[in-house]
């Protein structure tokens, strides 16, 4: 069994199985092979059956929505009514969301169906799954290996066929990295196309949801449930969504793609580069014109956004004080013993570190050090990519240095770790839209290839991934264990 979101929504039309059944298949995948992964916070059995029995009475009497009875899991940051939402803290780990994420909302409305929420970093602060307070993640193609982060939980369950399609979102990486890492596609779309509202928040200039799932067509399919205005976002972005699907097939005749040479230089595994350089050739073949470019501030956005997120991170995790929500230490002598110990006992090691050092960017006489002038080379990350944009309709380049590493090799190096995002977090610092697509394997494990597109082109880069899955098969590839 290995279909696709569209394979699914074409079955339920013609009667091939109903909602309930596909959606039993997948619990029974998840009950199977979640012990080895690790993917599930939570499986929501109940739920996503209730919601499939009502989605085929909505097929049987012709009043089928966009997702009409598409089962899908969630990352646990979602906010999802009545459902443990914990963004796999021990601080949340008791935490029953009142209400839905606008994205959740969407779905709900488009009569999508809710297996589970997914694992994830510990308030999305990693690139590698293992900050979870309920264990690591590991990725499908080689157990011992993570499957990226944060999103590694939603990417994981789709590369092993647990679920069709997944949310996640991207602060600095976080949807791409863990697609490429476990050979699987994934859209950041751009800052203010979808709402935040509901979404926990890690760095809230940063932060944007967007989906996962096998090919580009699946993405776009969900990617149009998530979108659209918002007005309890303060930064939604008040403009018409284009219908994402239909742009599919537009092909790439005359596309002019820019090869940042800053992204194929030194730290780029050689056997990475190659596999990039074949896809780029195929895209050649389709009539895509390629050309390098320069993107010279690249270097700057990792100690860039490393300033910003945690000075966001510090002030956003404030509100997790044991006195209205989440864990609260037992019998505080006063207020102070409640917010020290309720914190403390709840933050992981790594967000502990992030409110640390973003307190410390922020405190009076640092400020203007690190914080503004990390805003002002923000402006000049964005400025790079304006200036190539100029010249070139889409940016092209590998999503992350390496392939998949072992669960372990970095855990006690943040920085490199951190280096992990060289290729992905200068997107966020500029809001453009990003994604991420299989296009080949070095030693077995995925390789994932990047594309960056202006300014809502969302189109542009479902697109030309589109087209490109049209002549590869590297993202229907389900690894043996899991077939
Ligand atoms: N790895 C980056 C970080 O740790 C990005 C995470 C994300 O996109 N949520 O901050």
């Amino acid at each position: 069994m290995a279909p696709g979101v569209a394979e699914i929504q074409r079955g339920l039309a013609a009667g091939k199985f109903s909602s309930v059944e596909i959606t039993q298949d997948y619990l029974a995948r998840i009950a199977q092979h979640n012990p080895a992964l690790n993917c599930f916070i939570s499986v929501t059995d109940e739920i996503a059956l209730e919601q499939a029995r009502r989605a085929d009475a909505a097929l049987a009497k012709g009043q089928a929505a966009a997702l009409t009875g598409v089962p899908l899991a969630h990352k646990d940051l979602f906010c999802t009514d009545g459902v443990k939402t914990s963004c796999a803290s021990r601080i949340l780990d008791n935490f029953i969301a009142p209400y839905d994420a606008s994205v959740i909302e969407n779905f709900k409305r488009d009569g999508a169906v809710m297996l589970g929420k997914t694992n994830m970093d510990e308030f999305a602060m990693g690139s590698s799954n293992e900050n979870s307070c309920y264990g690591a993640v590991a990725n499908p193609w080689n157990t011992e290996c993570v499957p990226g982060g944060s999103s590694g939980g939603s990417a994981a369950a789709v590369a092993a066929n647990l679920a069709p399609g997944a949310t996640g979102t991207d602060t600095g990486g976080s949807i791409r990295q863990p697609a490429a890492l476990c050979g699987i596609t994934g859209i950041k779309p751009t800052y203010g196309r979808v709402s935040r509202y509901g979404m926990i928040a890690y760095g809230s200039s940063l932060d944007q949801g967007g989906p996962f799932a096998r090919s580009a067509e699946d993405c776009a399919l969900l990617l149009q449930t998530m979108s659209g205005f918002d007005r309890r976002d303060s930064t939604s972005a008040e403009r018409a969504v284009p219908d994402f699907s239909g742009a599919l097939g537009e092909g790439v005749e005359g596309l002019k793609i820019g090869l940042p040479q800053e992204y194929f230089a030194d730290g780029l595994d050689g056997k990475i580069a190659a596999v990039i350089e074949t896809a780029i050739d195929e895209l050649r073949k389709l009539g895509a014109e390629v050309r390098d470019i320069s993107l010279p501030n690249t270097d700057l956005s990792i100690p860039t956004y490393y300033v910003i997120a945690m000075a966001e991170c510090s002030s956003n995790l404030s509100r997790f004080d044991g006195v209205r929500f989440g864990h609260r230490c037992d019998n505080p002598v006063d207020l102070e013993d409640l917010y020290k110990r309720s914190r403390g006992e709840g933050f992981g090691a790594e967000v502990k570190r992030r409110i640390m050092i973003g307190t410390y960017a922020l405190s009076a006489g640092y400020y203007d050090a690190y914080y503004l002038k990390a805003q002002q080379l923000r402006r000049l990350i964005k400025e790079d990519f304006q200036k190539a944009f100029d010249s070139v309709d889409l940016i092209l380049g590998p999503t992350t240095p390496e392939t998949a590493f072992k669960i372990g090799a970095k855990s006690n190096d943040p920085v490199s770790m951190y280096l992990q995002d060289i290729y992905t977090i200068s997107l966020n610092l500029a809001g453009l839209p990003g994604m991420s697509l299989p296009v080949g394997f070095v030693d077995g494990l995925p390789v994932g290839m990047q594309l960056i597109g202006n300014y809502f082109d969302e189109t542009g880069l479902l697109n030309t991934a589109h087209s490109y899955q049209q002549v590869s098969d590297w993202h229907l590839q389900i690894p043996e264990a899991f077939r």
